[in-house]
């Protein structure tokens, strides 16, 4: 009441800001006078909510309301907007498309940098101490010392120690400066990379001093070299890579410690910026486009009049990238920012090296490998109109403020739907209305439109371009299919996987010097551990499957959780010794191949072997300078790969794409077959595709041999539309998980009784899933299938979440979960 008495209502000045937290609604503050000024939307302010600070997103002004008394708002962070109006603007559609909170919209888009609580810990940047402010005394210096003492600091503790309320603009600054940076807690991925550089010491630079020099290192040839090498790139260069060096000479670290000891020679650690690809080979020289490029170039162009989106329709090769060089080139001669979205799994050092060379430090990349400062500094610039972005799913969310051309390459692939946690989108879906908030064109691109765009495009909804042909002598591969039998005993030489056709083959190309790829769609050794004798199945304890053995780690894995358990050698239910693994996954191919072509180089490509960040660049390195004969990989290998020597691709069991219970495995099965040929003869030398499979005439192997996607797609399409399936009806897809079985149906059931209450046969389930428990929680589904009208979509969603809180309202149902996800995938 005594606070209340102190506010004049007249003056008062309320906003709503967005916390970066799950919670529904947005949050009050008031205004204090000093700071009305300086308040706008999408600037961050320090706010307290129960005992902790937060850094909050300022969303909009409100009118103060009598009925309660909000907290006052304890600091400004920015002067000028982090966040733009127009980010506002999309962020608040996907809260509302989507069902979920601004809140956990906030989340995925900023960097974690910028999201500051008083948990938030913050340390030393070791490679910029030198920049603190000297004079004592100051609140800097004084975070300086302390973080000198001490690793880490919360901020609440940093607050402490200056004895002050508001400590985050401060904080920010440091940051900015890059003077402190924000902890993070994943070590090896977001570890700062750090790089040695030879600096020759001050004293050695006067010519009068040489021969000095050169005496200390007479006694050893290779010091006198280096000195030599050094003293020469010294003349261009201050500061030397170490891996120039060793590039150039044949040396190693103890010549240069000898060196550094002798006093000739520092050396300095410097922070790598993921920004760029640093030392990539730069080759200035742009390729001309072919006159098929320049047609489809003007086509693009030509459509964009009347179209908002175009399909680029190119098959594997075809020279689609090359196309949008181009485009973006222009866009940006006009002043627009271009977005150029990835799949994050395609962001290669190939890719990256392949766009710095098109546009050198005019385009940033953003992806999850770079650290958080790298991902802020990211931000800052895209704020300031740094020209182009190539990134990952989410750099849609970055702040852009001009930009004018999206580029979704490889549009049909699934990475870029995020599926957990909320907001489950779409980076495809969003970008098209992203371009329209910012009056920007789509170009979606792919070899294997997804459904929903080919079916848009006969709609004449989106623009449409097909390119046939690869670019230059290449031509697509010759697609042949070997009947798999059931071999009655596989032995060494003729392991069950292997038609004699397929290892013919591969001993054929490796034998001409070339590369062969190797698909399954599996990790691991083998995915089950069965006892022959009672049935046994060595099953994950926390979920509802089985375990996966992995040979070379020794152990069994769940795929879902992470779970661990050692290798058993006999059955722990009737003690039979003889357990069986059943079925194949990439480590098993690696092992038989191995056993078949002993001198053979033989890599595998997969979660568990890429699991390091340096793995993938390193793999694809090795394959470029043909170091591999024969690479085996999941998904992973069908994704953006470009090698000029890969003539042969075998498909190891096609049939299992197909078997997926879901109205999309034929849709993904084509896509993957198609990706994954499209790797085999992309240069001069012609390529093959060996696909091996128990049902060749399945129509949808029919229809990859005729390379006929539309076709295809028309047939799917027909019976989608029969079923009621996207892209004729929207589904959404609502998930009722808990630790209790019981509470689990229960819920479900309830939910899905007050659905159909009001939507009727819409509502499908709940139903329990292949999969039933994942992490102890069981899981219940139900589908929804909706028309697509967009009112009658707003109205449903607007029904959903309010069920959803009269569920968890209801007495034993608060710990129940429920996630929804629109457009599920
Ligand atoms: P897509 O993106 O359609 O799969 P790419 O753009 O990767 O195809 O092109 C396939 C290959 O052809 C690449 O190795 C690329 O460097 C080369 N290429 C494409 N267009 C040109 C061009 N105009 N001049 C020279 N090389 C090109
Ligand atoms: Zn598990
Ligand atoms: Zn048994």
């Amino acid at each position: 009441l005594k606070r209340q008495i102190n506010i004049n209502y007249s003056d008062a000045f309320w906003v709503q800001v967005i916390l970066p937290l799950a919670v529904p609604q947005l949050y009050t503050y008031q205004v204090p006078i000093e700071f009305h000024e300086q308040i706008k939307p999408g600037i961050r302010v320090e706010v307290p909510l129960r005992r902790k600070h937060y850094a909050a997103i300022v969303y909009n002004k409100v009118v103060p309301d009598l009925s309660f008394t909000p907290k006052a708002i304890i600091g400004i962070i920015d002067q000028e907007q982090l966040v733009t109006e127009t980010q506002l603007q999309l962020w608040t559609w996907m809260s509302k498309y989507y069902c979920c909170s601004l809140g956990e919209v906030m989340s995925v888009a900023m960097p974690r940098g910028l999201k500051l609580n008083s948990e938030t810990k913050i340390l030393l940047n070791p490679y910029n101490e030198d920049s603190f402010t000297q004079p004592t005394k100051t609140k800097e210096y004084v975070i300086h010392k302390a973080l000198q003492q001490k690793d880490e600091l919360t901020l609440k503790e940093i607050q402490n120690l200056l004895g002050q309320k508001s400590v985050y603009k401060l904080v920010n600054q440091l940051i900015e400066k890059r003077l402190i940076y924000v902890k993070e807690e994943l070590s090896e991925t977001y570890k700062p990379k750090v790089k040695d550089y030879i600096i020759l010491s001050e004293l050695w630079y006067d010519p009068d001093l040489r021969e000095e020099a050169f005496a200390l290192v007479s006694r050893s040839q290779k010091q006198t070299a280096t000195l030599e090498e050094i003293f020469l790139l010294s003349e261009s260069q201050k500061e030397i890579p170490k891996a120039l060096l060793y590039e150039n000479l044949d040396i190693n670290n103890t010549i240069i410690k000898a060196l550094e000891k002798k006093g000739l020679i520092e050396i300095v650690k410097k922070e790598i910026n993921r920004i760029y690809v640093e030392d990539a080979e730069i080759s200035p020289e742009v390729p001309e486009l072919t006159e098929i490029q320049q047609k489809a170039l003007a086509s693009i162009e030509t459509q964009f009049k009347t179209q908002n989106v175009v399909l680029f329709h190119g098959v594997t090769g075809s020279g689609k990238t090359q196309v949008y060089i181009e485009m973006i080139r222009k866009c940006v001669e006009d002043g627009g920012q271009v977005l150029y979205l990835l799949p994050e799994i395609a962001l290669t050092t190939q890719m990256l090296i392949r766009m710095q060379n098109a546009f050198g430090k005019a385009v940033l990349f953003f992806h999850s490998r770079m650290s958080l400062h790298e991902q802020v500094e990211v931000w800052q610039r895209v704020l300031n109109g740094h020209a182009i972005v190539l990134g990952a799913r989410s750099s849609l969310l970055l702040p852009f403020q001009n930009l004018n051309l999206i580029i979704v390459d490889e549009e049909h692939d699934n990475s870029f739907k995020q599926q957990d946690p909320n907001p489950r989108y779409n980076a495809r879906d969003v970008a098209i209305y992203a371009a329209k908030i910012y009056e920007a064109k789509t170009l979606l691109g792919t070899a294997t439109p997804s459904l929903e765009s080919i079916y848009n495009k006969f709609e004449k909804k989106y623009g449409y371009l097909f390119v046939s042909e690869r670019f230059g002598d290449a031509v697509l591969p010759k697609i042949e299919l070997i009947k798999r039998v059931e071999h009655k005993k596989p032995s060494k030489k003729q392991p069950a996987l292997f038609s004699s056709e397929l290892l013919e083959a591969i001993q054929k190309c490796v034998e001409r010097k070339e590369q062969v790829i190797l698909f399954q769609n599996r990790r691991g050794f083998a995915p089950r551990l069965m006892c022959f004798v009672c049935g046994w199945n060595m099953e994950c304890p926390n979920c509802d499957v089985s375990l996966t053995t992995h040979k070379f780690s020794q152990e069994m894995r769940c795929h879902y959780c992470g779970y661990r358990s050692a290798i058993t050698k006999s059955c722990p239910s009737c003690g039979n010794k003889e357990i069986s693994l059943i079925g194949f996954g990439t480590e098993k191919v690696e092992t038989q191949l191995n056993d078949l072509f002993p001198t053979y180089r033989i890599a595998r490509m997969d979660h568990d072997t890429m699991r390091r960040k340096d793995s993938l660049p390193q793999l694809i390195h090795e394959m470029q300078t043909r170091q591999i004969d024969i690479l085996i990989g999941t998904q992973m290998v069908t994704k953006g790969l470009d090698f000029k020597h890969v003539t042969l691709v075998g498909i190891l069991d096609a049939d299992a794409l197909f078997q997926f219970p879901d109205f999309r495995a034929g849709e993904k099965a084509f896509q993957l077959l198609t990706q994954v040929s499209g790797r085999a003869g992309r240069n001069v030398k012609p390529g093959k595709v060996l696909i091996q499979t128990y049902d060749p005439d399945h129509w949808i192997i029919q229809y990859i041999l005729a390379n006929d996607y539309t076709n295809f797609a028309r047939r799917e399409l027909a019976e989608r539309k029969s079923f009621k399936y996207p892209p004729f009806y929207r589904m959404i897809a609502i998930e009722v998980k808990h630790k209790l079985r019981t509470v689990a149906h229960d819920a479900a059931n309830l939910m899905a009784h007050k659905l159909s209450q009001k939507l009727g046969k819409r509502v499908l389930g709940p139903a329990i899933p292949a999969v039933a428990r994942i992490r102890n929680m069981y899981i219940m589904n139900i589908l929804l299938k909706l028309e697509k009208k967009s009112q009658f979509m707003v109205q449903v969603k607007d029904f959903i979440l309010k069920t959803k809180d009269e569920i968890k309202a209801k007495e034993g149902f608060a710990s129940v979960r429920v996630n929804i996800d629109v457009d599920p995938l």
